[in-house]
């Protein structure tokens, strides 16, 4: 468990670090606005409106972080690459739900672990880009950075950096979270009704009778600690559900940094669980330096290029109290780098004395591109660099504590494979993402069934 007076202890920001002191380090993957003066408008008013989260939830994610590294429970992450402003809608979200609670399920039941549930969503609206414009038959204007910043089409007007779009961005992800919330309290969660989450696939899924056995074990388990104790146990009725996104647009986040009574330091309200994106992480970049001096728990996408050394440094900027549940690091390597990429940075932090949150993004190791310039991920691919992690931490001696994913509740074919093998032909079926493919519910699903084989295993 983890101990509160340490988490308490880190109580103020460090020096010489204020919520806007990343503004004099190097800034990648910002929006070039062109107007400050409607920046500035857009901010002041950005700064005034109320928070997504409290301080005090979360303080409670840090403490459930600390648990998992410590093999106590296992993260679950998952959500659309990016969420889209058009797609804030009650089926969306709770679909996106209901699949992220079917995995869970599935995972405390084979794991026998408490699962710690994080969204990647309610915020997670901008987007890193590999070049900072696009050319159409000779025509170049700004890359699309995500909704938060701009739109998809390809028009100058589409592609101008609004900063109108902050302001939406928070009101679209409070709705967001004001949805998720009512749901998760009010009996949506409930583990006597888990048929409320079924998505219509289990009619028709190879996947149908192992998933429905589970329940059904569940139910009876449930039923018969109910019968013991004499009364309905109440806390199977609902589930804590937290939010993440990239905190990318540090503007944004910065407006969205407060103090709050009766807590020392600054915290990030508008989201609980913030990460820094891979192309981002600079030791001396802006990102690093404004995440140092926030109080939530934070993490640092790692990928294949990063050195012990990098590693070793990011980590004693980023967490220098060594503090519980403070510091995850996922790893997205690439199913064919992942055994050799990520021994020597397991070793370096086990060497240097660190017991981080680890987790292993399987995704944006294994994008490629097939006929027609179709950005996919092969589901083989996938699972095969999450069961090289399993492996690669049980060598090591360190542990895999979660996973992190991008999926939807909606039955898109993104991803090639999984049980109904989908191959590159279906891909034109139904590819709705904007950015990067995602599973669907269903090979979700699965993978978390195989993840409960390949850890009971
Ligand atoms: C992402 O999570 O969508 C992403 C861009 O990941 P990474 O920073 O790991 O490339
Ligand atoms: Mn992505």
């Amino acid at each position: 468990m983890a101990a509160p007076e340490r988490i308490a202890s880190l109580s103020t920001a460090p020096a010489e670090w204020s919520p806007s002191s990343w503004q004099a380090c190097p800034q990648a993957q910002q929006p070039a606005y062109a107007d400050a003066t409607e920046l500035e408008r857009a901010l002041a008013q950005l700064s005034q409106l109320p928070p997504l989260v409290t301080s005090w939830e979360i303080l409670s994610l840090k403490r459930l972080l600390a648990e998992a590294a410590a093999g106590e429970r296992f993260l679950l992450q998952g959500g659309d690459c990016a969420e889209s402003f058009d797609d804030c809608s009650s089926p969306l979200i709770s679909n996106r739900l209901k699949v992220m609670l079917q995995m869970s399920l599935v995972l405390v039941h084979g794991l026998k672990l408490p699962v710690v549930r994080v969204g990647r969503f309610a915020g997670q609206y901008a987007k890193p880009r590999s070049a900072d414009s696009e050319t159409r038959d000779g025509v170049t204007l700004p890359s699309y950075r995500g909704d938060l910043v701009n739109a998809a089409a390809f028009t100058a007007e589409a592609r101008r950096a609004d900063p109108q779009r902050l302001i939406r961005g928070h009101a679209r992800s409070a709705m967001t979270m004001n949805f998720v919330r009512a749901l998760v309290d009010g009996g949506f969660a409930d583990l006597h009704h888990p048929e409320y989450w079924d998505l219509g696939w289990v009619k028709h899924s190879p996947l149908q009778d192992e998933y429905r056995a589970m329940v059904e074990s569940i139910g009876n388990s449930l039923r018969f600690m109910e019968t013991l104790a004499g009364e309905p146990l109440g806390s199977f009725q609902r589930v804590d559900f937290y939010t993440s996104h990239e905190a990318l647009v540090l503007h944004y986040e910065q407006a969205l940094t407060r103090q709050v009574p009766r807590q020392a330091g600054w915290f990030n309200l508008s989201t609980h669980f913030p990460w820094i994106g891979m192309r981002t992480a600079a030791i001396d970049g802006a990102h690093v330096e404004y995440f140092r001096g926030i109080r939530n728990p934070i993490a640092v996408k790692i990928g294949p290029s990063v050195t012990p050394d990098q590693l070793r440094r990011l980590a004693d900027v980023l967490d220098p109290e060594r503090e519980p549940g403070r510091l995850t690091l996922i790893h997205r390597m690439g199913a064919t780098r992942i055994g050799d990429a990520l021994p020597p940075l397991l070793a370096a932090m086990k060497a240097s004395g660190r017991t981080p949150l680890w987790v292993c993004d399987p995704m944006h190791g294994n994008t490629e591109t097939v006929g027609n310039g179709v950005k996919t991920r092969r589901f083989e691919n996938i699972r095969g660099e999450l069961d090289s992690a399993f492996d690669v931490h049980a060598a090591a001696g360190t542990r895999l504590g979660g996973v992190h994913l991008e999926l939807t509740g909606e039955n898109v074919t993104e991803c090639m494979g999984g049980a109904r093998d989908l191959t590159e032909t279906d891909l034109a079926r139904a590819y709705k993402s904007q950015v990067d493919p995602r599973l669907n519910y269903e090979q979700s699903l699965e993978l978390a069934m195989l993840i409960v084989r390949k850890r009971g295993a």
